[in-house]
């Protein structure tokens, strides 16, 4: 008999099941899979033993046993939690109503009375139930949890409760149905490239859009990018996500008609893409396949996945060897000192929005974005602010010197057939501004 094993059942006892219950949560993080902790307690377990003597009140326990063994399937775990408690643990559940019909079974099993010598005994349950990721995220807790289900379920009479919902647990489980519900978006049709204009300040042509992703989930609406792309780099989607980006920017960037050319189509590309030793051939191979003769790409990474200096430089002068420039975007919220201007292997500096929509009420703002631009062409960087939103501020930024302005003064995102649209009937004197 090992440590892990209850003698009397030869089911695995509290402390081996702690550890295996841990190594499933793990697992079910890992894969994304839901389970189901089912606690089991025999009613009135002292009454029997007083009536019957232990000799019955070990037949209880066994025929408990042996029933939880026939509701379990093969990766099912059962085991022995304390004196009349048991626990019933499904790593493959799909939903709620899995782990209902396992509950159900086990009553139907029960009916069925234990015969212990003359007497006759139909076995009284109460069952708590609590769900991984919806309930509780960690093994300790959802235990706790399904114990704590069982208690309540005892205190209001009910055969079996589900623990109640927790409100950051639930975070989880709608993050992990985000996660889900991400996948295959692509090939159902629910992603859109959005298009905002890239003006030029000196005479207000549009020189070039920014693609955005825009995603619509079913029944959910628009989910923001600011959402589902962090999702997307944490759950090891991201790099599908910004291949499709490329291309279909690059397609569709491809049949408008500016009067600019080249035409500058900037796609975002994640800090993490950065690290990827194949990204020069994937860019590559999308020029080719789209044409680069009228456009060009730019790629906007951000300042802060620039950190790893070294990796990143090497990275960044691969890109621009092969024709397409860099823009560091939200310049200024990263870590840059003055050194990083003199060798920085980029075209274009993006000043944040925070700055820019500061630029009117707070001088610090002010000050930076003049300082900003002034050591980036002083480099031969361009600078391009983004977050434009009233004439004001633009007027500002165009006498500080600022190259290319972005926001909703002159456009926001929109699809690519009304950008072609506006390319069409664009002109630049009737936009708004000042001078
Ligand atoms: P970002 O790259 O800094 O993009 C600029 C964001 O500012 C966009 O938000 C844009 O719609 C918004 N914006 C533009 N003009 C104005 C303005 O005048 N005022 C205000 N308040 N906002 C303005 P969006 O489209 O929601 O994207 C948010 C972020 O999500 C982006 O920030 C970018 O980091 C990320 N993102 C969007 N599309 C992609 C993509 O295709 N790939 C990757 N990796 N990230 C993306
Ligand atoms: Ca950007
Ligand atoms: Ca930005």
């Amino acid at each position: 008999m090992n440590q892990t094993q209850d003698e009397l059942t030869g089911l695995c006892n509290r402390h081996g099941f702690l550890s295996q219950l841990g190594r499933h949560v793990h697992n079910a993080n890992d894969h994304g899979r839901p389970l189901a902790l089912i606690v089991v307690d025999i009613d009135n377990f002292v009454q029997i033993n007083s009536a019957g003597g232990y000799a019955l009140g070990d037949d209880a326990l066994r025929h408990l046993a042996r029933q939880l063994q026939s509701v379990a399937r093969d990766q099912d775990i059962v085991a022995r939690l304390g004196d009349n408690r048991f626990a019933l643990l499904l790593p493959q559940v799909r939903n709620r109503g899995h782990a209902e019909l396992a509950i159900q079974k086990l009553f139907r099993l029960l009916q069925s009375p234990l015969q212990a010598g003359d007497a006759r005994l139909t076995l009284p349950v109460t069952v708590g139930v609590a769900l991984f990721p919806e309930h509780a995220s960690q093994a300790e807790h959802l235990l706790g949890k399904a114990e704590l289900a069982l208690a309540t379920a005892r205190v209001e009479a009910r055969h079996y409760l589900f623990a109640p919902d927790d409100p950051q647990a639930q975070t989880l489980s709608w993050m992990w149905d985000m996660e889900m519900a991400l996948d295959g978006a692509i090939e159902r049709g629910e992603m859109q490239m959005h298009y905002q204009p890239k003006i030029r300040s000196s005479d207000l042509r549009i020189i070039g859009a920014e693609a955005l992703m825009r995603w619509r989930r079913p029944s959910h609406g628009e989910v923001s990018p600011d959402v589902f792309i962090p999702l997307a780099e944490r759950s090891g989607r991201i790099k599908q996500l910004t291949l499709w980006a490329l291309n279909t920017a690059l397609r569709q960037a491809g049949e408008w008609n500016p009067d600019q050319q080249p035409f500058e189509i900037a796609v975002n590309l994640p800090g993490e893409l950065t690290l990827q030793r194949d990204l020069p051939e994937l860019l590559e191979n999308a020029l080719q396949l789209w044409g680069k003769d009228k456009l060009q790409l730019v790629l906007e990474i951000t300042e802060r996945s620039l950190m790893d200096r070294d990796h990143a430089m090497r990275v960044l002068s691969q890109i621009r060897n092969l024709g397409v420039q860099v823009s560091i975007d939200d310049f200024g919220t990263g870590y840059s000192c003055l050194a990083y201007f003199k060798n920085i292997p980029a075209d274009e500096l993006k000043i944040d929005q925070s700055f820019v929509q500061g630029l009117l009420t707070d001088t610090a703002s002010a000050d930076i974005t003049t300082l900003i631009i002034d050591l980036a062409h002083r480099f031969g960087l361009k600078v391009a602010a983004e977050g434009v939103e009233v004439v004001e501020t633009f007027d500002m930024l165009k006498r500080g010197g600022c190259d290319i302005v972005q926001g909703y003064l002159f456009g926001r995102p929109m699809p690519a057939s009304s950008f072609g649209d506006l390319l069409d009937s664009y002109d630049p004197g009737a936009v708004p501004v000042m001078d």
